[in-house]
């Protein structure tokens, strides 16, 4: 058994890890105590990381070998990496010399190495010539990047997470930090039961689990953060709780912003945002007057159309009451993704250059062009990814390499994204996933190293570089992705007649060239080595000489500006670009799930990742529902000017009325179907919009203006069923395949509900739900069952054509009992909730007789239905909290213990540790004990 550190791979807190391996074969993992990130600690999805890297799981799933398609639409075959390398360069070279270097266009990751991210841009920019190389980090933070260097000067956050113990305010928007960050909230839980005077204001459209921690929750309408920065600058102006001194010592531009914010009153503010002015005050009090105020914020100020002004009016606030460059206080950008911070730091963006240098300033581009040694780096500003698909949609971009991501999912308006990926001539996919909306489209794969396999670094949000380590082999024939860059590069070199500029064999020689790009920069990282970061993860700056990186920068109110003063940006409210209106009356929000990554390429691999959040919904609010008629799991079409997807409706509590939700991981591998005009759907992003904010060009994923109508789909469908060990992934493929036949579709793993510490995922099922305006052929269903395994000699079956009802249903005699192991109701589901009780608690069926088969009938004894799956970790569910609650005394403090001590929920990883909070609070008091 060997152990190696290296770092999660999923959100930018960058927790340390611990892999266990058996040679080839990695066997466990947990949170790595020393890591300064973590210290130990992992949320739901670290803690399941090894299941996702099962054998079984990388044989189902994982692209192992290049694959090539002679036709758009073929099924993929298998070719060797110099064949497909060659290939590639061949292609990509007749575009460049036909079409000139602009035509063609790299997409990559924040989740790729900082190493892999340096040899992408240098292939771009210093090899092709073209600037056409944008990443995902796009959709993520680039309006934070934008909002930084606006007002400080450089993209620098100058927190870091030791900050929470010492705040005294920590004032928490659009960021919904308990599912977002899990383990910065426990830091933040446990800061606060230290210091329960500390305040938490939390300010958000959605009142989510964050609000648990909230001394004070603004439930402020989506787009409205300028206006509420901007009106709580204005109470501190009146108040008198600005730092006149500071102001006049470390700034410019106050007066321009204060002439902005004049207009903004507690009135304006209160009826724009949807606030109470009393709350604006004490949030502007507690910001401005408390000793240490720091915020934390993400994708709810960034993915917006004012994405920079959000970000900036924020900070305004901490420059205007001098809440920056000491413990505790100061503007915390979390970035979504584990590297979104190594991304900009190489200039992997299509207007940056390395190390945090400008694309638009000729000295930079000059000092890039030398360091390389090339004549020059192109002026021209590359097209960032928005404009990216929209001239492949065009047919101005031909070739597009697309590496380590999923736009055919994450992309807003998906209509315009798989047009592009439809017209481009040669679409190149570097994937570690061969089961990505993308890799349809791809005329050549290429099988990429994943977690576990990779060397190279990452760094976080706090700025802190940490060295990702190799636990087992590349499977398959996988390579890392800065070798196949630097392999291909070296083919297009021989080819544009340009050698020479990828000498790597190893992550760290392309390091030390990262690391000479920073000298004398903001970053400047020409302190470390490979060595240093192996005894521990270090934060920049770290220049030559020093001895440990800078914890918190500005401590000495200098910035990196031209006068050395940081700069009040004077940005003005702007409306969403889509407020919503007659035609579309509901505003919809999207965000994350607590235990799913993006476009669940890996989380969505294990059935108990599935257990919180089983299936695609739309969240609305319960009046809203009822005004429209729709009873919950009744199907909606959800319409934007865009397109439309069709999803169960689900009441929530977190919404305000005209308020909608979906999780933005659902996209067309898990959910489809027709639209009402008979457009096929492609997941949550068919209705978002593209409109983007003109400085950081970052598209508004978070808001769109929707309509909600009943989809009137009389004939439903449910299968579901256990399969064998190492077939559920596969047997999902070819589910997946079946769904384009029914107008409403989705296909969703599920697992028993087992403790973690069992070992091993769970006994894994799949699940397929589906709705049409009248029953498909029998070849559908059929197909359906035997992809279940709805056949053979253990099945019970009816079927009554003329009413399209047909009932299936797998058995297995064990010790005297009867257990379910598979069903399928076509036509009639009102059984669902007995039936799936039946099959997916594994309980004994004997009893049930012959009403397993009976259309309409009702279930003749009690079942305890178990409820949501709440704590991942230990397996535990809803109803088994609410009924530990009724028997529960005293505060609301012991009874989350007594839960506790009970069930052991929240008691490992403490994911679920706010909704159990929450579950305490709303519990009736006329139930308790
Ligand atoms: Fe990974 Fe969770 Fe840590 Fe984020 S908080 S890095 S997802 S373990």
């Amino acid at each position: 058994m060997k152990e190696t550190r290296s770092t999660c791979p999923y959100c930018g807190v960058g927790c340390g890890v611990i892999i266990r391996s058996e040679g080839d074969r990695i066997t466990g993992v947990r949170g790595d105590p020393d890591h300064p990130a973590n210290f130990g600690r992992l949320c739901t999805k670290g803690s399941t990381l090894h299941l996702t890297a099962a054998p079984e799981v990388t044989r189902q799933v994982r692209l192992l070998h290049p694959m090539l398609r002679e036709q758009r639409r073929d099924k993929p075959v298998r070719v060797d990496w110099h064949v497909a390398l060659e290939l590639a360069a061949d292609r990509f070279a007749q575009t460049i010399r036909a079409h000139g270097p602009d035509a063609v266009g790299f997409y990559i990751s924040g989740q790729l190495l900082t190493e892999d991210y340096y040899v992408f841009n240098k292939l771009a920019k210093g090899l092709v010539g073209t600037n056409n190389i944008d990443t995902n980090s796009r959709l993520c933070m680039s309006s934070a990047v934008a909002g930084y260097k606006m007002t400080l000067g450089a993209d620098a956050p100058p927190p870091c997470y030791d900050d929470v113990n010492h705040a005294d305010c920590i004032f928490i928007v659009g960021s919904n930090t308990a599912f977002a960050h899990p383990v910065l909230f426990r830091r933040i839980e446990e800061a606060k039961a230290v210091r329960p005077g500390m305040k938490v204001v939390f300010c958000d459209p959605r009142r989510t689990d964050t609000a648990e921690l909230a001394d004070l929750y603004l439930p402020l309408l989506p787009g409205t953060d300028v206006m509420l920065f901007h009106g709580m600058l204005h109470v501190m102006l009146w108040e008198g709780w600005t730092k006149p001194d500071y102001i006049a010592a470390h700034t410019n531009g106050f007066e321009a912003l204060k002439a902005v914010v004049r207009e903004c009153t507690p009135d304006v503010v209160a009826q724009t945002c949807g606030i109470r002015k009393e709350d604006l005050f004490t949030a502007a009090r507690w910001f401005a007057a408390s000793p240490a105020t720091l915020s934390l914020y993400c994708q709810g100020l960034n993915q917006s159309s004012s994405g920079t002004a959000k970000n900036a009016a924020l900070i305004n606030l901490h420059l205007a009451s001098a809440q920056i460059g000491r413990p505790g206080a100061g503007p915390f950008s979390l970035t979504g993704q584990p590297n979104a911070m190594g991304g900009r730091e190489v200039g992997g963006l299509a207007n940056l250059l390395s190390a945090h240098r400008d694309l638009a300033n000729p000295q930079h581009r000059a000092e890039v062009a030398a360091l390389w040694g090339v004549s020059s780096v192109p002026e021209k500003p590359g097209k960032t990814a928005v404009e990216m698909f929209q001239a492949a949609a065009d047919g101005e971009i031909r070739a597009l390499w697309i590496a380590c991501t999923n736009p055919a999912q994450s992309m807003p308006d998906q209509k315009t994204v798989r047009r592009a990926l439809e017209r481009a001539e040669f679409v190149v996919v570097q994937e570690s996933f061969a089961t990505t909306a993308t890799c349809e489209y791809a005329d050549l794969l290429l099988p990429a190293t994943t977690w576990g396999e990779k060397e190279g670094t990452v760094t976080n949000s706090e700025r802190r570089i940490s060295r990702v380590r190799a636990a087992v082999p590349a499977p398959g024939n996988a390579r890392h992705d800065w070798q196949i860059v630097v392999d291909f590069a070296r083919k297009l070199e021989a080819r544009l007649r340009s050698p020479g500029l990828f000498p790597y064999e190893t992550p760290e020689a392309i390091w030390l060239e990262h690391r000479e790009s920073t000298r004398g920069r903001d970053l400047d990282i020409t302190g470390l080595s490979y060595g240093l970061l192996e005894e521990a993860p270090r934060q920049w700056p770290f220049p030559a000489g020093a001895t440990q990186g800078r914890e918190r920068l500005y401590a000495d109110g200098v910035f990196p500006t031209s006068d050395g003063k940081a700069r009040f940006a004077a940005v003005t409210y702007q409306p969403l670009a889509e407020p919503r209106d007659s035609r579309y009356p509901f505003s919809l929000t999207t965000g994350r799930l607590r235990d799913q990554w993006h476009g669940m390429s890996r989380t969505g691999t294990l059935g108990r990742l599935f257990g919180h959040v089983p299936e695609p919904v739309v969240q609305m609010h319960p009046q809203d529902m009822q005004r429209r008629g729709l009873a919950e799991g009744e199907l909606a079409h959800v319409t934007s000017k865009r397109g439309s997807i069709l999803l169960p409706v689900q009441a929530s509590a977190e919404l305000a009325l005209s308020q909608a939700f979906i999780a933005m991981h659902w996209g067309s591998e898990f959910v489809s179907g027709l639209s009402s005009t008979g457009d096929p759907l492609a997941g949550v992003n068919a209705i978002t919009t593209s409109a983007y904010c003109p400085i950081s060009r970052q598209p508004e994923l978070k808001h769109a203006a929707v309509k909600i109508l009943k989809a009137e789909m009389p004939w439903t469908l449910l299968a579901a069923a256990w399969l064998p060990d190492g077939e559920a992934l596969a047997a999902r493929e070819q589910l997946q395949a079946l769904m384009a036949r029914f107008p409403f579709a989705a296909c969703v793993p599920f697992a028993a509900q087992r403790p973690l510490e069992a070992g091993g995922d769970a006994r894994t099922g799949m699940l397929f739900r589906a709705a049409g305006y009248e029953a498909p052929g029998d070849e559908a269903l059929q197909r359906l069952e035997q992809l279940l395994g709805l056949t053979g000699a253990e099945i019970l079956r009816y079927a009554d054509k003329r009413k399209g009802q047909r009932r299936t249903i797998r058995v297995r005699r064990e010790a005297g009992a009867l257990r379910l192991e598979g069903l399928l109701l076509a036509g009639d589901t009102s059984a669902e909730p007995w039936l799936k009780a039946l099959l997916l608690q594994e309980l004994d069926a004997q009893a049930y007789g012959r009403l397993l088969l009976s259309p309409g009938a009702k279930a003749p004894v009690a079942l305890r239905q178990k409820g949501r799956q709440v704590c991942s970790c230990f397996g535990v569910d809803e109803t088994a909290i609410q009924s530990c609650l009724g028997a529960a005394e005293g505060s609301a403090e012991d009874r989350l213990a007594s839960l506790q001590a009970a069930l052991r929920c929240g008691t490992n990883c403490g994911s679920c540790v706010p909704e159990l909070k929450r579950m305490v609070r709303a519990f009736p008091a006329a139930q308790l004990a």
